[in-house]
Parts: C-alpha cells; structure tokens; sequence
C-alpha cells in the first residue's frame, strides 16, 4: 500500500539529511537549512526525529561569526549505523567495521596461504567481521558482476559465487564489487574525485582491473578487465588465453617496485629501462584509449601500481592515448592519481553500503 504523501516526504527529508551529514560532516541547522533547501522548522523537524531515532546528536562546537558565541551543530552518531566492509587480496583480507559519517569503529585482517580457494577466504573473512554492521560488503580484486567474479588474475578465480561462499560462511548477505569500482566509489565520496560525473580508477594489482563509477556510485557492468585488452594483436601469450593483453605485455612491471627500479636505472641513462617505461605507457595509453571511447569519463585515476607507472611515464600514456580517443572525449578528460593510496577500496566498499541503506530510509 503507497504511504500518504506527508509519510513520504519525511522520510525523503530524513534520508537527504542523513546523506547530507553522513557526507559533508557536523553543520549547524542554518547550513543544513542552505543545503537541503529546505525551511527551518522543517529542518528542526527531521533533526530531531533523527536524534530520536538515535542517528544524530547536537553537540556545542566550533563558535562563528564575531560575537564568538558557539553554536550547536549536528552531527551524525557513528555508532548508529554501520557497515562491514572487506577487501580481499592474493595475500589477505582486510576488514573495516565503519560507522555513520566515516569514522573507522574496529579494523583486522587476516594472512592468507598463496593460492586459497574461495570458501577458505570466505572462512578467514568471516573471522573477521561477526555479526556487526548493517550491511556487509566485499571488495574483490577482477572482473565482478552482480556478487559473481567472472575473472580474477589476482585471485586466479573464474566464475566464484562470492557472495555465496561470505553467505555460507558468515551467515548473512553480502555486496560485492570489484577492487577498482570499490576504490572509485571511497575517491569521490571521502577523496578529492567528488568533481568526476563519470570516474574510471585502475587498479594495479596483480592483474589490471578498472572501475566507472556514475556521480560515486557502482554501477552494474562498470567493472571492467583492464589487462585482457589487446593491445599488441601477435604479442605474448596470456593465461587467459588470448594473445598480446596488456598484462602479458606488461608483465615485467608486475609490482610498484619493478617501475622504481626502473625509474631510478632510466634516470641513471639506462636506454633499456626507459625504453621499457615508455613502451608500457604506451600499451596503457592505447588500452585506456580503448575504454575512454567506449565509456567516456570525465577522470581518470591511476592507482595500485599503476600510480608508479604513470607518474614515470605520463608523456607516453597521454600519446597513446591522443593517438587512440576521440578528441572530444579527450578535450574533457583529467588523468591524475588517488589521494586515499591504500584505503581507497575498503572506503569505497563501505560508502557502497551506506548508498543502499540511505536508499532503503527513503
Ligand atoms: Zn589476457
């Protein structure tokens, strides 16, 4: 049965006030008032339903304007909320229990054996995270669509029921998205990318992966197999199976520190090191070309070691990629690195449970 219109407003206005505070941090009424457009006494309102329902509190903080008088601002009760969040990689997994607002409650992780099958990370995963957090979401380095890892070169996985193997051994749902998707969403929403309407973040790991995110949010199908894009049609062999992937082709510079050994031989006149930075550049720039013609983001992130890479050698992955994009795709397009370095995916995992649980308020 459809709720009364008032009913529905309300809740509407508790959920834009929640995201608004759970985002943008503690703000007085007035500030709350300019940003929801809403009117005072409405604002008074849902502030106070919200503290009833124990999701925020008003606190005497900073003092503003002249008279120095401190004012009372509101504030979101970390505790009230929750989401457990996981990321898994080829050695561990890394747990963050995070609360409204983005204060980190607990943190843990786990070693892995190389090579551990599903169900015994899913188990050491569920070591980890108990029965906390309102939500409970996976960061898992491949390709991921709708809970399933179609491929993972990290991981060596194909076609895992993920979601299903967190299920059985935790007892509860879970979300999965992939590594780089995870990262995009924690850049725009605690980073510096919340300007990017439509953001790709790479991630370098021990396969190539890449994550479009719309207004800092996963989108299905936005999970994307950087490494197995062809860029030299008669190259190398890859495990996949094809020939000439840029993770074959790049394989030399598997980890951040190959691309600093290299940087540093390249800056001492070593014509061999330079000439393999600058040929890796190229293969990126002429996979990304590939992606940015058929997604068309407005930013572009480079993280894991591909940060490395692309700091060496930003001249030869910006050719190639002008010699592979269309210009109007090009003319708009930021390249730049990621603030949030290593926490990037477990934020991002956890703001992907808050998007669902301020949805499901309204
Ligand atoms: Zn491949």
């Amino acid at each position: 049965m459809a709720r009364p219109p008032a009913v529905e407003l309300r809740r509407r206005n508790r959920a834009a006030m929640l995201e608004q505070l759970h985002r943008h941090g503690p703000q007085t009424r007035a500030e709350l008032t300019e940003a929801l457009g809403l009117n005072r006494s409405t604002i008074a309102t849902i502030a106070s339903d919200l503290a009833e329902s124990g999701h925020l509190q008003e606190t005497t903080g900073r003092s503003t304007g002249s008279a120095g008088r401190p004012s009372t601002l509101v504030e979101c009760v970390p505790k009230a909320l929750a989401v457990a969040a996981i990321e898994i990689r080829a050695d561990r997994v890394r747990f963050a229990l995070i609360g409204l607002g983005g204060e980190v409650l607990e943190r843990a992780e786990a070693a892995l054996e190389a090579g551990a099958a599903a169900p015994e990370v899913a188990a050491a995963a569920a070591g980890l995270v108990g029965p906390s957090g309102a939500e409970a979401v996976a960061a898992v380095p491949g390709l991921v669509d709708a809970g399933t890892v179609a491929h993972s070169t990290e991981l060596g996985w194909t076609d895992r029921d993920v979601a299903a193997d967190l299920a059985a051994a935790t007892g509860r749902e879970w979300r999965v998205v992939d590594t780089a998707t995870a990262a995009a969403v924690g850049e725009w929403s605690r980073g510096d990318a919340h300007e990017a309407t439509k953001l790709l973040y790479l991630h370098g790991g021990r396969g190539l992966t890449a994550g479009l995110v719309v207004e800092g949010r996963a989108q299905r199908g936005g999970s994307i197999q950087l490494g197995h894009i062809v860029v030299e049609p008669n190259g190398r062999e890859c495990a996949c199976g094809l020939r000439g992937c840029l993770e074959a082709e790049m394989e030399a510079f598997g980890y951040a520190e190959d691309i600093e050994d290299a940087t540093v031989a390249a800056g001492m006149g070593d014509a061999a090191a330079r000439d393999a930075l600058r040929r890796s550049g190229e293969d990126l720039g002429r996979a990304l070309g590939a992606v940015v013609t058929a997604t068309g983001p407005d930013e572009i992130l480079f993280g894991g070691w591909l940060r490395e890479l692309y700091l060496s050698a930003a001249a030869p992955v910006r050719s190639a990629l002008a010699g592979t994009t269309l210009p109007h795709l090009r003319s708009r397009l930021r390249l730049r690195t990621p603030v949030l370095g290593d926490e990037g995916a477990l934020t991002g995992a956890a703001e992907t449970g808050f998007a669902a649980l301020i949805d499901q308020m309204r």
